[in-house]
């Protein structure tokens, strides 16, 4: 499966962020980058995992679980 290179959330047709052409991004999801420019261009990486958290939270899993999942997020391409 293909995952943002920025956040980890697995990538398909409907969490595929957007090139400036408007075409699908193979490599960031829309929450993560639209329109050819990252949502959060000066990352912080804080500010991303903290967004990752919010939204795994949303779907139901408990905050410290949803904290595990996003540690990982450091060794994602966009940041090392
Ligand atoms: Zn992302």
């Amino acid at each position: 499966m293909t995952r943002c290179i920025s956040c980890g959330m697995p990538l398909n047709d409907d969490t595929r962020g957007t090139e400036a052409s408007g075409m699908p991004s193979d490599t960031y999801c829309s929450a993560c980058y639209a329109k050819g420019a990252f949502t959060l261009p000066d990352g912080p990486i804080e500010a991303v995992m903290a967004r990752s958290i919010a939204a795994i939270i949303a779907q139901g899993v408990p905050p410290l679980a949803a904290k595990k999942l996003t540690e990982r997020i450091a060794e994602l391409p966009r940041w090392t």
